[in-house]
């Protein structure tokens, strides 16, 4: 994570300007966005408390941070929207959304000007910002204080293993800091939720809720997509192999509604671990191949390519 900080967090209007004209042939608000993501950005006082209302960021697998957790001195992590949305400005950009990706000496400011929330850079205006609303359940807990969007965020998001077993430099894949993100939750006592598996019957009734919120809004029970995800598992974790441990989430979600989609993302794996992942109810598959370069992928994830190649 300290490492990842490492990265570029300078930016004039200029050099923005400047990729605009380099890259002609790419949209502006990519450019824009891509930098953003590159960069990161910061929240003042004022935006904080705009945003502080919306759909809270969940730390669900990576921080995706370019700072720790124990530097965000405002509780900024609680505080901060898990995505936002760029838009209009002075290059009339077209509407597109950015996760929240924190760095305090980031150039690129979110600040409230007039009430509404806008993107600066150097001080200068460069767009509108707007945030996500929270769903429903986000306000219903379990009686031992677990929040519901902590067992599954944004109506979507389970991450059923919040560690990975491929564990230091030479294993973890080179952009992750799923075992850094899960460690720096537990410590910042700021989460209801710091167990490293999500029991299997809380995300049930979480998915139940999510569906019943649905279902109340459109007046049927409409098609619900869940992405189950989580660290790597080498061995076994609570007596299961991978597959074992993944396909019972899978199988909770799929046949607890009624028009549920599950993605599951794992590994690459052989056509037989597919075969049973699609009959313990997986609708899609993400095995996460990150690049496809041989080369780099042995050097950015040394553990998967000594396990999948
Ligand atoms: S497999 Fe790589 S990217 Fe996935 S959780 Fe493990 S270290 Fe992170």
């Amino acid at each position: 994570m300290e490492a990842i900080s490492d990265v570029i967090s300078s930016r004039t209007l200029h050099e923005l300007e400047n990729y605009f004209s380099s890259y002609g042939d790419l949209p502006r608000e990519i450019i824009l966005k891509h930098d953003l993501l590159r960069v990161g950005h910061w929240f003042t006082d004022a935006a904080l408390e705009l945003a502080s209302q919306s759909l809270v960021k969940s730390y669900r697998l990576f921080s995706y941070d370019l700072m720790p957790m124990k530097d965000m001195k405002r509780k900024e992590h609680r505080k901060i929207p898990e995505w936002f949305t760029i838009r209009r400005g002075m290059y009339g950009l077209r509407p597109v959304s950015i996760q929240t990706t924190l760095d305090s000496s980031s150039p690129y400011v979110i600040d409230a000007v007039d009430g509404q929330a806008k993107l600066l850079l150097d001080g200068k205006e460069i767009c509108e910002v707007y945030f996500p609303k929270p769903l429903k359940y986000y306000t219903r807990k379990f009686d031992d204080g677990t929040a519901y969007h902590e067992i599954i965020a944004f109506g979507y998001f389970v991450t059923a293993f919040r560690n990975c077993q491929y564990w230091g430099p030479d294993e973890e894949c080179r952009f992750c800091d799923i075992n850094i993100n899960a460690r720096q939750m537990k410590e910042s006592k700021d989460f209801t939720f710091n167990a490293p598996v999500k029991p299997v019957d809380y995300m049930v009734e979480v998915a139940r809720s999510i569906e019943e919120d649905a279902t109340e809004e459109v007046g049927f029970a409409p098609p619900i997509d869940f992405l189950i995800t989580g660290g790597t598992i080498l061995k076994t974790l609570h007596g299961k192999d991978e597959l074992a441990f993944y396909s019972e989430y899978a199988s909770a979600l799929k046949w607890g509604g009624r028009r549920r989609f599950v993605n599951l993302q794992t590994n690459g794996q052989d056509k037989e671990t597919m075969k049973r992942y699609r009959a313990a109810g997986v609708d899609c598959h993400h095995s996460n191949m990150e690049v496809w370069d041989k080369r780099l992928f042995e050097w950015i994830n040394p553990g998967k390519n000594r396990r999948v190649g």
